[in-house]
């Protein structure tokens, strides 16, 4: 599904997160210091401080720790209902990421369902998402 939003503004810090779909790998900010993994990405660790951080590839499996229902097409072209949650990446808790969660239908959404990633391409930025497993 192409989504009939605007596209994510690309930084230096988010450009491997953003484009990392083009080999369907998810990339996380990691410490090369202290090993802490850093979502969303920054250039400097929040642990440790260290300016010594790079993006690697994730597992892409996680958890869902929330979720919401849209039911409303708030622009032209959205295909509504869908489901959008946090995921909670199996790499190390606490490190979550906001996506729309892909299934037969929004009713097999649930927290704790196990999930992976999949990526949307759209222009040069492939979004990621999550299909249930
Ligand atoms: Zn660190």
């Amino acid at each position: 599904m192409t989504v009939p939003f605007p596209l994510p503004a690309v930084a230096p810090e988010t450009e491997t997160f953003w484009t990392g779909g083009a080999d369907g790998r998810l990339r996380i900010t990691a410490c090369n210091a202290c090993d802490h993994r850093i979502h969303p990405p920054q250039l400097i660790c929040p642990r440790c401080l260290s300016r010594d951080v790079e993006a690697r590839p994730a597992s892409g499996k996680g958890t869902v720790a929330t979720f919401t229902i849209n039911r409303q097409a708030w622009v032209p072209g959205l295909a509504v209902p869908y489901a959008i949650g946090i995921v909670e990446l199996d790499d190390q808790p606490g490190v979550r990421i906001t996506a729309r969660i892909l299934a037969e239908t929004v009713e097999c959404v649930a927290i704790g369902a196990a999930v992976e990633v999949a990526f949307e391409k759209n222009d040069d930025v492939f979004i990621p998402v999550f299909r249930l497993v």
